[in-house]
């Protein structure tokens, strides 16, 4: 490849909104076997919301201001969602005592000297929680393709509370449009297996990672490395970071986090992950007209 036409793609590709931070990238992306994305905030809006509250045992308002007030804390979109619903109720939140993020898992606080978790399964079974109660709420949001995340007060299994993410309006072609130029597609997430399937299957997705641990993303990135051949990897979050520094070509989500971007070879400007489709092509162009 000559610089001059690298120099002439990478313009190209900026003038469509796509930044190619290093030469190399645009030399590199037209030679991926697989397309791997992050699910939270890529492939769906990350703005979820709380779609179901379903109560174990307790008073439904209490619990749900008490698991918003801990929350508060948080910098999770789920939080996020769960602050909004308890707003939309008029809750009055209790004071928050203590609370700490578990990553991948959720969070555990003191709320009016009681102990609460908020998370998921992975959470429960690390503090001993009995789960038997969850089960039967879990499975049927999780079909759904929502995520459940569960509240244990003083131990004991309260509350699940039903998440929505929706997919972005442009991620169904933008697999597609990968199919249709011989791109296999992976989604990695953090998310509950059966969650991460239903919303796969809705995308048209090969393959798919459920609840990967943050650090493990990375690790997947290598394993579809060895099985493939060269992988793009597709994020916004933090926790996408080392996925994105590990792949032969990371992309970042122009809207998404500092971190995610600074990790990142190429930065799609306009936060739509469909923009990587964009990318490939210059980078298919002008590797084509060098040869
Ligand atoms: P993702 O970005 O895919 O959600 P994370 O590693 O941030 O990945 O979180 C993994 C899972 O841990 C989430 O899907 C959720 O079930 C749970 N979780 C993390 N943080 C919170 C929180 N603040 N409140 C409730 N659940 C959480
Ligand atoms: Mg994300």
């Amino acid at each position: 490849a000559t610089p001059t036409s690298i120099m002439v793609g990478t313009g190209r590709a900026a003038e469509l909104g796509v930044l190619f931070r290093k030469g190399d990238a645009l030399q590199a992306l037209q030679g991926v076997k697989v397309i791997a994305f992050d699910k939270t905030g890529t492939l769906t809006q990350g703005r979820p919301d709380v779609t179901d509250v379903v109560v174990l045992e307790g008073d439904e308002d209490m619990l749900l201001a008490m698991v918003a007030a801990a929350e508060a804390q948080s910098e999770h979109p789920i939080a996020r969602a769960i602050e909004r619903a308890a707003e939309a109720r008029g809750l009055r939140l209790p004071e928050v005592t203590k609370a700490r993020a578990v990553a991948g898992h959720g969070m555990k606080a003191e709320v009016e000297g009681k102990d609460i978790l908020i998370g998921n399964m992975r959470l429960m079974s690390r503090e001993k929680i009995a789960t038997d109660a969850f089960e039967a709420p879990l499975s049927d949001l999780a079909e759904q393709g929502r995520t459940p995340v569960l509240v244990a007060v003083n131990g004991v299994p309260a509350l699940v509370i039903g998440i929505s993410d929706p997919v972005r309006p442009t991620s169904r072609r933008t697999i597609e449009a990968l199919h249709a130029r011989g791109i296999k597609v992976a989604m990695v997430s953090g998310d509950t297996r059966k969650a991460a399937e239903a919303i796969a299957r809705d995308l048209g997705i090969d393959h798919v990672e459920a609840e990967v641990l943050p650090k493990g993303k990375a690790k997947i990135v290598s394993a579809l490395q060895q099985s493939f051949g060269s992988v793009a990897f597709v994020g916004d979050g933090i926790n996408d970071a080392p996925a994105l520094a590990s792949a032969d070509v990371g992309v970042a989500i122009g809207t998404g986090t500092d971190v995610a971007i600074e990790a990142a070879d190429v930065v799609l400007m306009g936060g739509d992950p469909g923009a990587v489709v964009t990318a490939l092509d210059v980078s298919r162009k002008t590797m084509a007209n060098i040869r």
